[in-house]
Order: structure tokens, then sequence, then C-alpha cells
């Protein structure tokens, strides 16, 4: 199965794609985690997306689309996965149709998580992350805080809150989405692709609501 899923930040998006990748053996594709990986290596891509992502900014296309075409280009390009935070502008989701074109790997479905802004600026609020490259385990003050204050459940490490979950970076990123978000659910819906969810509630509720809307049960 090859999915896009797309929602505000803080939809819960990262949560549902590591449970459909868990359950249905879907390779995990996260431009934002490939995007903090090189900002983490100082790499030259890395410089120049910190800028950008510290403001709550989209990185430029040419940038992301670049990421995107070098994953499905190499040998181990994913043949099932789950598309988390790509395509967000019109022009990705276009590149994207093109390199997915090219490598011959048609799309099931894109699936569109919906959360009311209120709603996001509380859970963001929340959030709490693993700053371990190797763990990146994310927690909710509320509803899946960690057994220890603080500290990761996983490996240890001390939780931080993202740079750009900030309050005002929150409301940065949510006027960036709805600005661009209703041109890329009619470039899908045009080709019958788009799925509507629910995404509020319980993480295993919406993980069903999902599934059906994927006819898969
Ligand atoms: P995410 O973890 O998906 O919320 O991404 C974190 C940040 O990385 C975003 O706020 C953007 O600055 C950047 N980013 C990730 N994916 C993209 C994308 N497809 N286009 C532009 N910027 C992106």
């Amino acid at each position: 199965m090859r999915l896009i899923l797309i929602g505000p930040p803080g939809s819960g998006k990262g949560t549902q794609a590591k449970l459909l990748c868990e359950r249905l053996g879907l390779v995990h594709v996260s431009t934002g985690d490939t995007l903090r990986d090189a900002v983490e290596k100082a790499t030259q891509e890395g410089r120049q997306a910190h800028v950008f992502m510290s403001a709550g900014q989209l990185v430029p296309d040419d940038l992301v689309n670049e990421i995107v075409r070098a994953r499905f280009a190499g040998h181990d390009k994913p043949g099932k996965f789950i598309m988390d935070g790509y395509p967000r502008t019109l022009a990705q989701a276009i590149t994207f149709d093109q390199v997915l074109r090219e490598q011959a790997l048609g799309l099931h479905a894109v699936v569109s998580l919906e959360v009311a802004d209120d709603e996001i600026v509380r859970r963001l609020g929340q959030r709490w992350t693993c700053p371990n490259p190797a763990c990146k385990a994310v927690y909710h003050a509320t509803f899946k805080p960690p057994k220890a204050a603080g500290k990761c459940d996983l490996c240890g490490t001390e939780l931080v809150q993202r740079e750009d979950d900030q309050p005002d970076t929150i409301r940065n990123r949510l006027q960036v989405f709805h600005a661009l978000h209703d041109d890329i659910l009619r470039h899908y819906q045009k080709q019958g692709l788009l799925r509507n969810v629910p995404g509020s509630g319980e993480i295993e509720t919406i993980y069903a609501g999902i599934v059906k809307a994927l006819g898969l049960r």
C-alpha cells in the first residue's frame, strides 16, 4: 500500500504513520525527520533548512523535492510507504506525482486527518520529544506522559520541547498550513484519492477510522 497522510501540525500524523507502518509493513517517509537529521549533522541542506524550520516556515520546495527525489531514486527506494509531512504545497504534490510516475508507483490513497485549530494549539503546547536521534519518541503531557517526569521511557534521555512547538511558532505553522492545504486536497480529490478522517479522540479510534477509510476493515 502506498499512502500520503496529511493534516495540520500536531494532528497526530506521526503517531498514526508509525502505527500504519508497524501494522501494515510500510516504510515511513518523513521529510521533517530527514530535515531534522540534516540540521543536527549541520550539512549544507541542514544549515539552509534550519532558518525556515526554527521560524515555523516551510523549507523551500526545491530543497524538499530534492530530498524526496533522492529517497525514491536510490536502490533501497520504498515500494510500500507512507508519506508523513510531504507534500505540503501544490508544487510538491505535482513533483511527487512525477517522481512516482517515473518509478511506476501508483498511490492508493491520501488520508486527510481533520483536527480543529484550538485543539492543535492545546496539543502541541503539551508535546515533548526525545532528542536522542536513535529514539525520537514523542510524549504528550496529558494523554501520553512519560513514566518518569521529563525522561524518555525508552532510552532515559531528558525530554525537550521542539523549537517549532513554541506557541507563536505553532500559530505560524497553522497559518502556513491553511494557506496551502485546500489546494492539495483539491489536487488529490480530482484524482479520486482523498479520504477524510476525523483526527480527534483516542489514538486507536483514529487509527480505526483510517483503516475503515482505506477499506481494510
Ligand atoms: P514536521 O516534523 O513534518 O512537522 O516538519 C517540521 C518542519 O520541517 C516544518 O515545520 C518545515 O519547516 C519543515 N518541513 C518538513 N516537511 C516539509 C515539506 N514537505 N515542505 C517544506 N518544509 C517541510
